[in-house]
C-alpha cells in the first residue's frame, strides 16, 4: 500500500492564501457589481470602475502564482486604487439623492474595514499609512457632507442615512486602524524577542559543542593512534566500540547543534547557481565506499532530457548537499539488501522551473501508520533501533526544515520490506 505524505512551506501557505483572497475579491466584486446593475443599485462611477477593480485582483492573483518576486511592486498600487475606488464613491454619494448613492455609502462603510485588514496583512510595512490616508479621506467626507444643503422633499432622509453612516464609520474606524497597528506591532515585539531566544540558544549549543567537540575529536585521534599499537583481539574489539561510542556523540552534537541553527528565523539562504548532476555524483563518490561495504549498490540516475537545465540550477547548493545527504544517509541506514538510487529531473510542479530529486532504496520500509511521525525532531521507529542503526531522529526532521526553507515540498511514500521513496520537490530561486 502506498501511503504519501507530504507538507507545505509556511511561506507556500501564505502564498495560497493571498492568492485566494485576491481570486475571492475579484469575483466577489464581479458579482456584487452584477447584481447591484440588476437592481439598479449601480452608480455611474460602479459601472466601469469595479470591473477594472476586478480585473486587477485577477491579475494580482495570477501574478502570485507566476511570479510572486513581483508581488511587493504589484501589492501597494491596487491598494492605492481601490483606496481611491471607495474615497470617489462615497464622496459621490455624500449628496444622498438617490437610493443607488445611499447603498453606495452604507455598503462601502462597511467594506472599508475589510481594506484595512487586507492592507495590512497583504503589505504590513505600508498597511497602516494606506489604511490612515484612507481614513483622512472618509473624515474628509463626512466634514464636506456637513457643508451641503440638507435636500428637501422625500431625499432630506436619505441625506440624513447617508450622514449617520458616515459618522458611524468615523467613530469607529480608527479602533479599527489601532487594534490592527497593534496586532502588527506585537508581531514584531514576538519575532523581536523570538531572534533574541534563538540567538542565545544557538550561542549556548555553540560553545557546548566546541567545549565537546574538541577534545572529542582529539579522543579520536588518539584511539586511530592506539589502534596501531593494539594487536589482540579483544583490546581491539574494545578500541572499536570506543570509537564507534565517540563518533555517535560527534553526529549527535552535531545534529543538534545543525537542528537549532534551523529554528533561527533569520537564517539566510544563499541562492546561487550550480551544477546539480556534479552536486550528486560527489556525494555518490562521498558514500559509494559506504554502500559497498554493506554490498548494496548506490546510482545516480539524471533524466536524459533535462541534463542541460540541471547542470545550472539555481538554489542554495550546500542546503540542497544537506538534504540529499541526509536522505542518502538513511537510505543507506535502512536497507539490508539491493540498493539505493538517487533520481534527477526537472520539476513538472515548477513548470520547469524547479528540480525534483528522488532517493529510493529497497530497504525496510515504514509503516503507514508511521510517515507521519518521521519528520518530527527525535522520533525513531523501533525497525531502526532493532537495526541498530546509529542516529538521532533528527535527520529527517532538519530534512523539512531545509526543504521548507527553500519553499519546497517534501513527499514519503514507502511499503514496509520493500523500500521508500523520498521526493524532493524545490523552486530555484529568483536571480539577483
Ligand atoms: P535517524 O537518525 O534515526 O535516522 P531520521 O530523522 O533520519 O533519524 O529518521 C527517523 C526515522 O525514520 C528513523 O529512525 C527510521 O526509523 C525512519 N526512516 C528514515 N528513513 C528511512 C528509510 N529510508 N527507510 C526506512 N526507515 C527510515
Amino acid at each position: 500500500m502506498t501511503s504519501p505524505q507530504s507538507r507545505q512551506p509556511v511561506d507556500a501557505r501564505h502564498a495560497r492564501l493571498m492568492t485566494g483572497v485576491s481570486l475571492l475579491a475579484a469575483i466577489g466584486t464581479l458579482v456584487i457589481w452584477f447584481t447591484d446593475r440588476q437592481q439598479g443599485l449601480a452608480t455611474t462611477w460602479d459601472q466601469w470602475t469595479i470591473p477594472m477593480l476586478s480585473a486587477l485582483y485577477l491579475s494580482i492573483s495570477v501574478l502570485h502564482i507566476v511570479k510572486p518576486c513581483c508581488m511587493p511592486w504589484a501589492l501597494p498600487p491596487t491598494l492605492i486604487a481601490t483606496s481611491i475606488y471607495l474615497l470617489v464613491a462615497i464622496h459621490l454619494a455624500t449628496g444622498g439623492q438617490s437610493l443607488a448613492q445611499l447603498y453606495a455609502a452604507t455598503s462601502l462603510a462597511q467594506l472599508i474595514p475589510v481594506f484595512y485588514v487586507i492592507a495590512f496583512v497583504s503589505w504590513p510595512r505600508g498597511g497602516a499609512w494606506i489604511s490612515g490616508l484612507t481614513y483622512a479621506g472618509l473624515l474628509a467626507q463626512y466634514l464636506f457632507s456637513l457643508q451641503l444643503p440638507t435636500p428637501t422633499g422625500g431625499w432630506s432622509d436619505v441625506h440624513l442615512l447617508t450622514q449617520k453612516t458616515l459618522l458611524a464609520s468615523v467613530l469607529i474606524h480608527p479602533v479599527c486602524i489601532l487594534a490592527l497597528s497593534f496586532i502588527v506591532h506585537l508581531r514584531g515585539q514576538l519575532s523581536t524577542s523570538q531572534q533574541e531566544a534563538f540567538k542565545g540558544k544557538e550561542r549556548f549549543l555553540a560553545m557546548l559543542s566546541h567545549e565537546i567537540r574538541t577534545p572529542l575529536q582529539a579522543m579520536l585521534g588518539s584511539i586511530d593512534l592506539l589502534a596501531l599499537k593494539l594487536h589482540g583481539n579483544a583490546e581491539t574489539r574494545a578500541l572499536d566500540r570506543l570509537r564507534n561510542s565517540a563518533t555517535q556523540l560527534d553526529t549527535h552534537l552535531r545534529d543538534v547543534t545543525e537542528f537549532t541553527r534551523l529554528e533561527d528565523p533569520a537564517l539566510r539562504i544563499q541562492a546561487d547557481t550550480f551544477d546539480l548532476t556534479r552536486l550528486l555524483n560527489d556525494l555518490r563518490d562521498d558514500w559509494i565506499e559506504r554502500a559497498q561495504a554493506k554490498g548494496l549498490t548506490l546510482t545516480i540516475d539524471i533524466a536524459p532530457g533535462d541534463q542541460a537545465a540541471l547542470q545550472a540550477v539555481r538554489a542554495d547548493a550546500t542546503r540542497v548537499r544537506q538534504i540529499v545527504c541526509n536522505l542518502i544517509s538513511n537510505a543507506l541506514k535502512y536497507t539490508l539488501v539491493g540498493g539505493v538510487t538517487v533520481h534527477a529531473s526537472l520539476s513538472r510542479q515548477h513548470r520547469g522551473r524547479g528540480m525534483t530529486i528522488v532517493v529510493e532504496d529497497s530497504g525496510i520500509g515504514i509503516a503507514a501508520q508511521h510517515l507521519e511521525t518521521i519528520f518530527q525532531p527525535y522520533v525513531r521507529l523501533e525497525d531502526a533501533r532493532a537495526l541498530r542503526a546509529d542516529g538521532t531522529g533528527l535527520g529527517l526532521a532538519v530534512v523539512q526544515r531545509l526543504v521548507d526553507r527553500l519553499g519546497g515540498r517534501l513527499h514519503v511514500e514507502s511499503h514496509p520490506d520493500r523500500g521508500s521513496r523520498f521526493t524532493v520537490e524545490l523552486p530555484m530561486a529568483d536571480n539577483g
